[in-house]
């Protein structure tokens, strides 16, 4: 079974009582650290450069690319993120030509 994009990495930020952000409730070494909420807002951290890089490899089955904690994950802690929602996301931040390779493949793709 192809692996699907974690939910985790769009729906639920983990903030550790220190401050610091992670993608996981897994991860309590923080190896998918993302920064830490008392330097920088948790919109900026959650919607900034290395989450739109994690997300996007998740998107298109690169997860060697993904967050750190991810490569090595069997995902289903979080949950498989619904095709519809990597869809919107997608089109919501213009990566059009990833939308176009998904959609070209058909339901049940994993990218
Ligand atoms: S893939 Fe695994 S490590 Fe990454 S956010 Fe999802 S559950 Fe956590």
């Amino acid at each position: 079974m192809d692996r699907p994009p974690c939910a985790g990495l769009w729906t639920t930020p983990m903030v550790h009582v220190d401050g610091d952000l992670t993608t996981c409730c897994l991860d309590e070494h923080l190896v998918n650290r993302v920064g830490n909420v008392r330097d920088t807002p948790l919109a900026t951290l959650w919607n900034g450069a290395t989450m739109h890089a994690w997300r996007l490899a998740h998107a298109e089955g690169r997860f060697a690319e993904s967050g750190p904690y991810c490569t090595r994950c069997n995902w289903q802690s979080a949950g498989a993120m619904p095709r519809e929602g990597v869809l919107a996301w997608l089109d919501a931040t213009g990566e059009a030509s990833v939308t176009a390779r998904r959609r070209a493949r058909g339901p049940g793709s994993p990218a």
